[in-house]
């Protein structure tokens, strides 16, 4: 797959710690977001152009009534076996990294930017971004956001922040940061002060 042929933004950082809240801003911006756990989502949705490689792998039992994947017996069944883990990537990373790549290409805006929770732990859209953004926000404030979030126990919380790079390893990769440690109105002002220095950087010049 080539670079796609517009400046993309990688915004990344772990659970809870404010991404969807940036993407939102940036959108309301008018700047095209792509979401590869949107994009994950609906490729195992009721009609999802994953289902049927998943169905041939794992049999009918991980899909329910509604025709999409069912996730708490996906889940059950990553968890018991380490190579269902990695069957199941095989089929869903490709797609998600070619329905990302068209889903780009397609749209329009001065640049854009693409959500990937795992971006530094997968190393696969590297290539494509002209910068990486972090949202990083301090650990016992992330689990709290999560708990909320979610409902989940700190245990629960701390699983899965223990499966994503740690925060200082993130944010030594980060080429921009954005810290989301107050009010939601302070996360949108760096949103703009980012936005305006991405417009100002990075952004495609009209022929
Ligand atoms: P992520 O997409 O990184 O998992 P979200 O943007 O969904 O994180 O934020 C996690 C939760 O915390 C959401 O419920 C969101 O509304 C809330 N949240 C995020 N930032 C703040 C903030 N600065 N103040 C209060 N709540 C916040």
């Amino acid at each position: 797959m080539a670079k796609p042929d517009i400046p993309v933004i990688g915004l990344t950082g772990g659970i809870g710690s404010g991404k969807s809240a940036v993407a939102d801003r940036f959108a309301a911006h008018g700047i095209p977001v792509v979401d590869t756990d949107q994009i994950a989502h609906d490729l195992t949705g009721p009609d999802g152009a994953a289902m049927p490689a998943i169905l041939q792998a794992f049999g009918p039992g991980v899909q329910s009534a509604n025709g999409a994947l069912d996730r708490t017996v996906m889940r059950q069944r990553v968890f018991a076996d380490p190579a269902v883990r990695k069957v199941l990537e095989a089929i869903l990373h490709p797609m998600i990294r070619q329905a990302s790549f068209e889903a780009l290409s397609q749209s329009g805006g001065p640049y854009r930017v693409l959500v990937v929770p795992l971006l530094f732990e997968t190393g696969h859209y590297q290539p494509w971004l002209a910068r990486t953004l972090v949202v990083d926000c301090d650990e016992a404030l992330q689990n709290e956001r999560v708990m909320r979030r979610n409902g989940l126990s700190q245990e629960a919380v701390a699983a899965i922040m223990a499966a994503q790079l740690p925060r200082a390893e993130r944010l030594a990769r980060a080429d921009d940061v954005i810290v989301n440690n107050g009010a939601l109105e302070e996360l949108m002002l760096q949103v703009d002060d980012k936005h305006r220095y991405y417009l100002a950087n990075f952004a495609k010049t009209p022929q």
